[in-house]
């Protein structure tokens, strides 16, 4: 395919306090090969092996940065590679240190650890802060949760869900945090604004639950958790975010880039939360709405798949009889409240289990998740989370079938689908 056949290496000496940002460049099969040979570096918090190969796939953005200083070699092409002189790292480093005062003085009286979220419009760096102070604090031995709330560009499972995790240990370099046994809640669209009160209503449920889960793991409670949220600061956007300070119980509220944001939430949280101003970083690369597109098209395909260039997993493909298949969608469209049976509230239809007609262009292409719950009349049937998802990628309504993509060979559970808004197109 050509990709990487006139091979190009670059080398770079960083001096401390420096960092290397580079993007692979987008074509499709392109791989940039990083080998750190001199010195000591990290990416996002993760200390990289010397000598070692780590390979990046196409419209990958990174930074490798060094407090001491350290040679690195890049092989492969990219869309651009430099050094900077500038970056907020002691901020975020000194940040760090603050969670950490707190785990210790948690962790002396058996109380529980700050529990942090991280706000900010779009593009200012807030997954890559979450991933470095989440890294930071299990190098130190901590047990963190990592909550993800960002329905958009979410790393927990597949877009569209909210979720979380603990994290045992620091993130891999090339493939993130090892996703294992996360806890997922099905959303369905791609921003809270689609349906804010089962947004709401999950953030609440997702609290409660990791509430719960550091309450009967001692080392996880003095750790505290770590929460990224959406990128929607504004209006209702803002009502979401002092939602989920409030259903979290937030101790800390980091807010990157955007004073305005700080000085409201500063005024409107109570005092006993600390509100914390950080710079962005000059590295973050802003993404058009279609680079977001094609970041959520990447998730999931490397949910199916795994991540390139290896790409480990191997998924299913299999027939499913409609007439077996149980699948709703969450929330009726909105009505005005005029139109609403005496004595409902509007929002109460939009948590509600709705039945699907199986036609073609409902279903085809779309992403099911796979609840635990198996009883729709149940009141919690939206609340409970999910054990998987799955991609219809045909549909035959004249022999009464659908084909999906899963992670797991047939049948599907008996358990309840749910249909997302959320699009893949299957061509690998
Ligand atoms: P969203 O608006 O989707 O919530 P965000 O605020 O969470 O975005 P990130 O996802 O953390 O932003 O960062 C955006 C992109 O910039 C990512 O691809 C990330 O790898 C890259 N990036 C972050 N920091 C740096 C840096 N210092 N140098 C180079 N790239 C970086």
């Amino acid at each position: 395919d050509g990709a990487g056949s006139d091979e190009q290496i670059q080398e770079f000496k960083l001096g401390p306090d420096e960092e290397l940002r580079f993007e692979v460049e987008g074509i499709k099969g392109q791989v940039t090969t990083v080998i750190m040979q001199e010195g000591m570096a990290e990416v996002f918090g993760t200390e990289m092996v010397r000598g070692r190969e780590y390979q990046f796939g196409p419209g990958t953005k990174m930074a490798i940065f060094t407090y001491h200083g350290c040679a690195v070699v890049l092989k492969g092409k990219t869309e651009f590679a430099y050094v900077a002189k500038e970056t907020p790292m002691i901020m975020y480093l000194n940040a760090h240190a603050a969670l950490e005062t707190m785990r210790r003085a948690a962790e002396a009286d058996g109380k529980r650890g700050p529990i942090v979220a991280v706000v900010g419009p779009q593009d200012v760096g807030k997954s890559t802060l979450c991933r470095l102070l989440t890294n930071y604090a299990v190098r130190l031995g901590r047990r963190p949760i990592y909550v993800d709330l960002d329905v958009g560009q979410g790393s927990i499972a597949v877009p569209g869900t909210v979720g979380a995790m603990l994290i045992e240990r620091p993130a891999s370099i090339e493939s993130g945090f090892i996703q294992q046994a996360p806890l997922a809640y099905f959303f369905g669209h791609t921003s809270p604004q689609a349906n804010i009160p089962l947004y709401n209503l999950l953030v609440s449920k997702l609290a409660e639950t990791v509430h719960e889960r550091m309450e009967s793991n001692r080392k996880a409670k003095a750790s505290g958790a770590i929460i990224n949220t959406c990128g929607w600061v504004k209006a209702e956007g803002y009502r979401c975010i002092t939602h989920i300070a409030q259903a979290f119980e937030v101790d800390v509220i980091m807010v990157l880039d955007q004073e305005r944001l700080y000085n409201e939430l500063s005024r409107d949280m109570p005092p006993f939360v600390k509100v914390v101003f950080l710079p962005k970083s000059g590295g973050v690369v802003e993404r058009s709405g279609s680079q977001r597109h094609e970041g959520r098209d990447t998730r999931i395909r490397e949910y199916f798949y795994g991540k390139p260039p290896s790409q480990t997993f191997h998924p299913h493909s299999f027939q499913v009889k409609l007439s077996d298949a149980k699948i709703f969608k969450i929330g009726a469209p909105a009505v005005p409240q005029s139109c609403m049976p005496l004595g409902m509230k509007g929002d109460e239809t939009r948590t509600k289990l709705v039945s699907v007609t199986a036609t073609a262009p409902a279903l085809v292409h779309r992403l099911l998740a796979v609840s635990f719950a198996t009883d729709e009349t149940q009141d919690e049937a939206t609340k409970t989370n999910v054990a998987g998802f799955v991609c219809v990628t045909d549909v035959d309504l004249e022999k009464g079938r659908m084909t999906v993509l899963s992670p797991q060979p047939s049948p599907l559970p008996k358990t309840l689908l749910f249909l997302s808004e959320i699009q893949f197109m299957d061509n690998q």
